[in-house]
């Protein structure tokens, strides 16, 4: 992945592994509140990302079992098939693995256990990039949304720092700082992936959501000019905007000049 549109940095891939030829590994952790939030947040980068060889991995936060209007439907039906759903789009993305946390669905809070369990995936995973919700997107209703992106955001701090659940070090899992985050529908975005080859790939992943039909129909069609609007502002035909958090010493220090472009600037800790 490069980080074009974003200040002219390249990412610097840390403490990669090598493949079998040789290839430096990158990894990329998705996390998601419910099943389809991640291809709809960041599914055509991730399509690339995996073409340029990067290793993703999804985190689906809830088991999605609310996300119907069929009155017939029961909940454990739907969480089935929601998994199954799931599954699917995240092949035709070419994710290497999910993983279902099944918390109840519209339950989520920014909780210190959710915190932890985030740190805790984030220490496993040694992902160099992260992808989550913007919890700052201003009027957004629903609060597992809000959840998970705190929680990751508060689970990074956890996994960076070697002070915080000492526990873990003694048993082999090490801190963990990766090299930068991306806030899908983001309040403010300031970075823009191109997805023109890979955007038809994203559209054909949401659609293997078949149970959400009701909702992510008009929705998608908002979506693809969304992206179209994302990706022509850029220089692209398509593109995914987010807001790009760097975490390596390096961008962060490049990143708070570009934020001085406010006319009062804010220092940010992070
Ligand atoms: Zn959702």
């Amino acid at each position: 992945m490069d980080s074009r549109r974003s200040n002219g940095a390249t990412m610097h891939v840390r403490g990669a592994g090598r493949g079998k030829a040789g290839r430096k590994i990158r990894r990329a952790l998705v996390i998601g509140a419910h099943p389809d939030d991640n291809e709809a947040g960041c599914g055509g980068t991730i399509a690339r990302m995996v073409q340029e060889g990067w290793d993703v991995t999804y985190i689906v936060c809830t088991n999605g079992n609310k996300g119907s209007h069929d009155p017939q439907m029961s909940s454990y039906q739907l969480s089935a098939r929601r998994e199954e759903e799931q599954q699917a789009a995240a092949g035709l993305l070419g994710v290497q693995q999910v993983i279902f946390l099944r918390h109840e669905d519209g339950t989520l809070q920014p909780s210190p256990e959710l915190r932890a369990e985030m740190a805790l995936y984030i220490r496993h995973f040694r992902p160099h990039a992260i992808f989550t919700h913007d919890p700052w997107q201003r009027y957004m209703l629903h609060p597992d949304h809000r959840a998970v992106g705190f929680a990751v955001l508060d689970g990074i701090v956890n996994a960076r720092d070697h002070l915080f659940m000492p526990g873990l070090s003694q048993i082999g899992i090490p801190a963990w700082r990766p090299d930068v985050v991306y806030l899908w529908c983001a309040d403010q975005p300031d970075h823009t992936e191109d997805i023109s080859t890979t955007c038809a790939l994203k559209l054909a992943a949401l659609d293997e959501h078949r149970s959400q039909q009701h909702s992510l129909g008009p929705f998608v069609v908002a979506l693809e000019q969304q992206m179209q609007a994302w990706g022509q502002a850029a220089g692209f035909m398509y593109g995914e905007a987010f807001k790009k958090i760097p975490l390596n010493e390096e961008e962060s220090a490049a990143y708070l000049i570009i934020e001085k472009k406010d006319t009062v600037p804010s220092l940010v800790w992070r």
